[in-house]
């Protein structure tokens, strides 16, 4: 059977470490403060924004999430966001996605400076990760999160085969990227891609962020017993499982399950970016 890559320990050492940074700044007159856009009733999207507001403050952080009305202007919508991008007090934010459609079209990157966008996503954490200088900016939560497990268990990418599924902005195209920086030899596939298993059944990592339970196969998989790192979080009668079949685990080295994988993971890299922001916001005060 398949080794288990659980989020847990790596969370739990994580906490200890976020607990301390914050009372740290705490100490010195400064409280780590985190403000969210949430639109509308978007059911996922109120459980995210719980669960994440919910962790900041377990880390002893300040965590507000501004709910407006689903039919929200965009004048009025902006105007939240503007105060937030030049509160002082306020050192990280993100806006809640999906936006409803009278705000669909604005550039939610640029949307707040890129040293409080503990999302990852302004041009100019972009550029750090493009560059290979990740350590200068803040990188998306989900990617960063799995480098992070993958470090925890001794995972060293480098050299090795390692094939992304899904190309969204917010996993599979920062995880490639990510990965290239870590010196592994990328393949990025999505729904055009021709013979996905000519892909995976070379890999010794698999990342799945399809959003399909049971998407990955068992004959996608050769005989190297490859890592592979479950994203998909699908709902099906109230069941929460990943993109991978669960006979395919006798094929994998290891796995990451869902729930208790990737998911923890992700949460965890907003406190550790949210950090990051406060030590970014102070030094450029400073
Ligand atoms: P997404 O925007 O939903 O896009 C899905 C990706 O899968 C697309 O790139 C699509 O290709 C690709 N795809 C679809 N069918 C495919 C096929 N037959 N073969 C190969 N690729 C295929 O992606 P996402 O936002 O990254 O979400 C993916 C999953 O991860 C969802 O279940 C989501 O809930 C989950 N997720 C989990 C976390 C977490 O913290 N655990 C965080 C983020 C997302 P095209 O580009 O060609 O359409």
């Amino acid at each position: 059977m398949s080794v288990e890559l659980l989020a847990k320990p790596v969370v739990d050492a994580a906490i200890t470490k976020l607990k301390n940074e914050v009372s740290a700044w705490i100490k010195r007159g400064v409280m780590p403060s985190i403000k969210v856009l949430l639109v509308g009733n978007h059911p996922p999207s109120l459980i995210y924004t719980r669960n994440k507001k919910r962790f900041i403050e377990s880390l002893g952080a300040k965590c507000e999430i501004i709910h407006l009305d689903q039919a929200v202007s965009e004048q009025e919508f902006l105007q939240h966001a503007n105060t937030i991008s030049t509160d002082p007090l306020v050192h990280g934010c993100f806006v809640q996605l999906p936006l409803p459609k009278q705000l669909a079209h604005i550039d939610v990157a640029t949307l707040f400076p890129a040293k409080k966008d503990v999302d990852g996503f302004h041009p100019d954490n972009l550029r750090a990760m493009v560059t290979g200088n990740e350590k200068q900016g803040l990188m998306p939560c989900t990617p960063k999160g799995i480098m992070s497990l993958l470090r925890h268990y001794k995972f060293d990418p480098k050299g090795k085969v390692a094939v992304v599924i899904g190309r969204s902005m917010i996993v599979g195209k920062p995880m490639a990227m990510m990965l290239t920086n870590a010196n592994a030899t990328v393949s990025l596939c999505h729904s055009k891609t021709q013979d996905l298993s000519r892909f995976t059944q070379n890999a010794d990592l698999i990342i799945v962020a399809v959003g399909s339970k049971d998407f990955l196969k068992t004959q996608h998989l050769g005989n190297n017993k490859p890592w592979v790192i479950d994203v998909g979080q699908n709902v099906v009668d109230n069941n929460l499982y990943g993109d991978v079949a669960y006979e395919t685990f006798t094929k994998c080295g290891a796995i990451t399950p869902v729930p208790g994988g990737v998911g923890p993971m992700t949460i965890c890299s907003l406190g550790e970016n949210l950090l990051q922001a406060v030590a970014l916001c102070q030094e450029k005060s400073s």
